[in-house]
């Protein structure tokens, strides 16, 4: 019998944040992001309140720059959606690049599109669990694909 390799997680979350979103950039970002394969199965438009902000980046609330993220991520809309690949959060992590943009990689989205550390054009769960929690935070069962 063929011993089948496990896969490796296939879905991540990503949101296109509101200085990629404002600039007109959200089109070419997606195509950046089908291009590399991944499908997306869920997404939407939608504005961040100040509080839902900082409900999403708790994790970071002894972080000196939270309260500014949570202005600056509930500032304007953004696109939120869950995407499916093998691999997908290391996959993605990859596609987007370093944090801040000085530091990301040659053809990386947040190379080509960030302005700054803080508006770095879009987000990417840092591993399996919290894809699945950031995908659920903004999306009900018949709002997804599967
Ligand atoms: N951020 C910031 N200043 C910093 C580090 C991070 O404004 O010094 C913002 C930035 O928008 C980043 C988000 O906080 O994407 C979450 O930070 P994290 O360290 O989790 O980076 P990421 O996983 O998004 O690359």
């Amino acid at each position: 019998m063929k011993i089948r390799k496990p896969m490796a997680t296939n879905r991540t979350f990503t949101m296109i944040k509101p200085d990629a979103f404002s600039a007109g950039n959200s089109g070419a970002i997606l195509k950046m992001i089908e291009e590399a394969g991944f499908k997306i199965v869920a997404m939407k438009a939608t504005q961040l309140t100040p509080a839902t902000a900082g409900k999403f980046y708790e994790v970071h609330k002894e972080r000196p720059f939270y309260a500014d993220l949570c202005a600056y991520m509930s500032s304007g809309p953004i696109i939120a959606a869950i995407l499916e690949k093998e691999n997908a959060v290391e996959d993605f992590r990859k596609l987007i690049g370093a944090t801040n943009p000085a530091d990301a990689a040659e053809g990386t989205i947040r190379k080509i599109f960030a302005k700054s550390i803080e508006a770095n054009a879009v987000h990417g769960s840092d591993s399996d669990e919290n894809a699945a929690i950031e995908g659920n935070f903004y999306f009900s069962q018949i709002e997804r694909i599967g």
